[in-house]
């Protein structure tokens, strides 16, 4: 097993320019650059993957995001791979059981947007970490979503590349996953109870949320809730809430938890209003527990 970091720049609709709506609503994220590195179990550097990927939808760089990543739309033109067939050689370079691993988890939604976008059936490994979460968990407790910077800086990793290329970043994370390996072994914490504990599954919803029609008054919110099930998103099994109360009330929302017997903790919320329509509606969100604890 090895470790794959990678990291995906993307490009997004430039406001005024690349008014293609029928892409538009579907693609929101078209990647533009992949880059990975494979790690041994101990996290040492073995080789690394940079392709670029030449646009379809998008025929301008958001300025934004040309400011960050000095991409240029010349040179993805002439140089780019099609996305299908980047993805097909991103799939071959990686070759055998792998645990995919990100700075945080914003590169899996643009990752599978695009995959569905170009219809192309690659599934994703069930365990991937995220190495900002690890960073946090492990060393940084203050602060849930410290940048790479500041984690290089943390363990004083020399800046020896350039950051916001996707290959660069891939590098960087997979050199903070490296110090992050060395931690848990001071900590005990063996290579299946780090996946155990700090892996997600990038294939299962997360969060899912419905809407009732809801005309009577707020006051009879609990008598609806009373037997209403909370809904596990990644299964959408009803689960029955746990305690005897239920559904409690909680400020202005009601909340009760339930325990999927697959995928653990679900916490369910229920607010009251008008969101979209004139008919007021009971509106339930649902979350599963990313992590073990
Ligand atoms: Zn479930």
């Amino acid at each position: 097993m090895n470790f794959i970091v990678f990291d995906l720049e993307w490009n997004t609709a430039t406001p005024g320019k690349n008014q293609v709506a029928g892409y538009r609503r579907k693609l929101f994220a078209e990647i533009t650059e992949i880059g990975a590195c494979r790690l041994d179990q101990r996290g040492n550097h073995l080789d690394e993957l940079f392709l670029t990927v030449k646009p379809k939808i998008f025929k301008h760089l958001n300025p934004y995001i040309a400011n960050v990543t000095r991409q240029n739309m010349t040179e993805l033109k002439e140089l780019g791979e099609p996305f299908p067939e980047a993805i097909r050689q991103f799939m071959a370079w990686i070759s055998g059981p792998a645990v995919f691993c990100s700075w945080s988890d914003s590169d899996f939604k643009p990752l599978q947007e695009n995959l569905e976008f170009y219809e192309i059936v690659a599934p994703l490994p069930n365990r991937c970490i995220d190495v900002q979460y690890l960073f946090h968990r492990l060393v940084d407790q203050g602060h849930r979503q410290r940048s790479l910077v500041h984690a290089v800086d943390f363990f004083s990793i020399a800046k020896e590349r350039s950051f916001h290329n996707a290959v660069d970043d891939a590098y960087y994370t997979g050199r903070v996953l490296e110090k992050l390996l060395e931690v848990a072994e001071t900590k005990d914490i063996n290579l299946e109870t780090l996946l155990h504990k700090f892996s997600w599954n990038p294939n299962l919803e997360y969060s899912h949320k419905e809407s009732l029609p809801f005309e009577r008054s707020p006051k009879a919110i609990p008598a609806k809730l009373s037997g209403q099930a909370v809904i596990c998103p990644a299964c959408r099994r009803e689960l029955i809430p746990k305690g005897q109360i239920g559904w409690k009330k909680k400020k202005k929302h009601y909340v009760a938890t339930a325990i999927c017997p697959e995928h653990g903790q679900v916490t369910g919320r229920v607010s009251y209003g008008r969101l979209n329509g004139v008919v007021p509606e009971l509106h339930f969100s649902y979350w599963l527990k990313k992590y073990d604890q």
